[in-house]
């Protein structure tokens, strides 16, 4: 299965609450890939994720660690493989060993080990539009695991779907 959603969002609050829209529907294992360039929104998408998970700690991103945990209504790990170094110790660790299946993980430029990914994840890509608080969100669904999660993922997103 593979499915495709463009939305557009105005303000930080509105990517955050499309993320929070998109968590509303994730389940255990389920992986979240993103990508966009540097300030595109990425953390903000996350930051609206872990939110509405019920992480109530300010989620800033990882710096110093490879994988940095929060504990909500389930553990959500968020990650960033922007550097070399961080891409290599996914491959020395190996990503299986990395995910919980008990959990959700958010993987800031996870384009770069797109490989890696399980068939089922979701793809999230942030786009700066014209204005400066502006960014158009791609949604990409793939794999099993999101079929009958999409219908309903579309409609919790009907505002922001670009017209
Ligand atoms: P990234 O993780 O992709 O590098 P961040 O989420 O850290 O990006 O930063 C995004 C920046 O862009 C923040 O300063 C945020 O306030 C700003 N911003 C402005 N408009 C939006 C929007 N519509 N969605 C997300 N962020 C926005
Ligand atoms: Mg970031």
């Amino acid at each position: 299965m593979s499915g495709r959603a463009e939305l557009t969002t105005t303000s930080p609050e509105g990517t955050r609450a499309v993320g929070a829209a998109l968590a509303a529907l994730l389940v255990p294992g389920d992986v979240v890939s993103l990508t966009g360039d540097l300030g595109a929104g990425k953390t903000c998408f996350v930051q609206g994720a872990a939110g509405a998970l019920g992480v109530t700690e300010g989620v800033a991103s990882p710096s110093f660690v490879l994988v940095r945990e929060y504990r909500g209504v389930l553990p959500i790990y968020h990650m960033d493989v922007y550097r070399l170094d961080r891409i290599q110790e996914v491959l020395d660790l190996g990503f299986e060993d990395l995910l919980d299946p008990q959990g959700v993980i958010f993987i800031e430029w996870g384009s770069a080990i797109e490989g890696l990914l399980p068939d089922s994840h979701i793809e999230v890509e942030l786009l700066t539009g014209e204005q400066e608080t502006q960014r158009r969100v791609v949604l990409t669904a793939r794999g099993p695991g999101w079929a009958e999660r999409w219908e309903r993922l579309l409609s919790s997103l009907e505002s922001w779907r670009a017209a």
